[in-house]
């Protein structure tokens, strides 16, 4: 692999005699992780990942788009050395408690689905992505995570500056250069130079100071990036050391596991870890700030689609209902009105769960249902496919089963929902969303 020079320079600097190991590293191929949904009962015989229960590497690289339990959210293809997030978050919060997070910049949604894994049902998680084009697969990717405690955004780090106070957990997984990605990402080497790393530090700094406002007193910022470069990692924290409103919150990592500790934070290696390159921190703010003002109140939805709403859902009592519009939405009761004080403020592109659209005094399932935990399975009939019918299912094709019964229905394939089908007598009707469809040749 031809590496920049000048990034050369500074790895040679940095690892000195461990230098060869790190380009013998590059040279060899990625590992494969997954990471498996708590709630969706998959299963695999690959190894685990140390650093995170429901981390998994796999012998080799299967075709991921062709698992029909990938599009049903039963797990995510992640890289291993990013869940090392799990540990941040353990060591520093209590996870049973309710929290309200902030993931800055989600895009495709890898660290929100884990943090939704981890945290508590009664915590609220705000998952954000400013630029535009990427939201769409940040909102795929959050309604097949299937969880009502998630509110997706798409707003610039600068307006999240006013909710002073509001956040107990912040993820800034930050826009890097991306030295990290090199093995994985031959564009990342190529695309790489000294004046983009240094604009790629300018952009972390000002994210850190707009959204560091919006952190309790005693919250904890969980800062990460893909590169090695300490001017992106360690430097852009010491600011807020070195003013005194931050800790460093040091973690227990196993030395076995051969994470690197840095002046602040750990560093992943590809010669060290199994997984790509990788810097994580974690500071706890010691220094109040106001808390925010009193949240709007929120608007009650039609109480026909809430009876009907409550008989779908597992859990109704934990969940309140709101109207967007025709489609009616459930959101954690308790957060109902955090939720529409962040409406007025932030661009709000997705919010809990959406259950169905109201058509005529009927309600239509949404497809966000069908593939969310909150389901409630037995008040439809399942259609229980097979992996050629799972398949045909999610390429949006026509399936020519017998059917007797009507109705909405889940279709499943190994129990595990994948989506609706209306089911007609004679025939039945495919209602997997068009955009998700495998596109892929046959
Ligand atoms: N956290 C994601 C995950 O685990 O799947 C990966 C995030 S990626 C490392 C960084 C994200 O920052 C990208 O989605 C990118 O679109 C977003 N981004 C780019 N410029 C930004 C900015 N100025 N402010 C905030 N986020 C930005």
């Amino acid at each position: 692999m031809m590496l920049p020079a000048a990034f050369e320079h500074r790895m040679r600097t940095q690892l000195g005699m461990y230098y060869d190991a790190f380009v013998h590293a590059l040279g060899s191929e990625s590992p494969t992780s997954i990471r498996l949904h708590p709630q969706k009962g998959y299963h695999t015989d690959g190894k685990n990942i140390p650093w995170c229960q429901q981390g998994y590497y796999l012998p080799a690289r299967p075709s991921f788009t062709l698992d029909p339990l990938l599009h049903a959210g039963a797990f995510y293809v992640q890289e291993a050395s990013s869940m090392l997030l799990e540990q941040a978050l353990r060591q520093s919060v209590d996870v049973t408690q309710p929290l309200v997070a902030l993931d800055v910049s989600a895009a495709p949604g890898g660290k929100s689905t884990h943090l939704l894994s981890l945290l508590s049902h009664d915590s609220l998680l705000v998952s954000n992505e400013v630029i535009r084009s990427r939201v769409s697969i940040l909102s795929e990717n959050i309604q097949k995570w299937g969880h009502a405690n998630a509110v997706v955004t798409q707003s610039d780090p600068d307006h999240f500056a006013a909710l002073a106070g509001l956040f107990d957990v912040i993820v800034i997984d930050a826009p890097c250069s991306g030295e990290g990605l090199f093995r994985k990402d031959a564009h990342a080497a190529m695309e790489w130079s000294v004046d983009n790393a240094r604009l790629c530090s300018l952009r972390q700094q000002r994210i850190i100071q707009s959204v560091w406002p919006a952190l309790a007193e005693g919250g904890v910022l969980i800062y990460s990036t893909c590169t090695y470069n300490p001017e992106e990692n360690e430097r852009q924290l010491q600011r807020l050391t070195q003013a005194g409103v931050a800790e460093v919150v040091p973690l227990a990592l196993d030395p076995a596991w051969g994470v690197e500790p840095r002046e602040i934070g750990y560093q992943c290696y590809p010669h060290r870890v199994q997984g790509e390159g990788f810097y994580l921190a974690v500071l706890r703010k010691t220094k109040a700030t106001k808390p925010p003002a009193v949240y709007a109140k929120a608007q009650k939805a039609n109480r026909l689609a809430i009876e009907k709403a409550s008989a779908w859902l597992r859990n109704p009592q934990r969940l309140s209902f709101q109207e967007q519009g025709d489609l009616l939405l459930a959101v954690p009761a308790d957060h109902q009105m955090l939720i529409s004080f962040l409406s007025g403020r932030l661009k709000v592109v997705q919010r809990g769960l959406a259950v169905g659209r109201l058509k005529h005094d009927k309600m239509i399932p949404e497809h966000a249902l069908a593939v969310s935990v909150e389901v409630n399975k037995e008040a439809f009939a399942n259609l229980h496919l097979s992996y050629a019918e799972a398949i045909a299912y999610l390429r949006k094709d026509v399936l020519n089963l017998a059917q007797e019964s009507k109705g909405f229905a889940l279709a499943t394939y190994q129990n595990t929902p994948l989506g609706w089908v209306n089911l007609l007598g004679s025939r039945i009707n495919n209602l997997y969303p068009a955009d998700w469809r495998i596109r892929m040749e046959r």
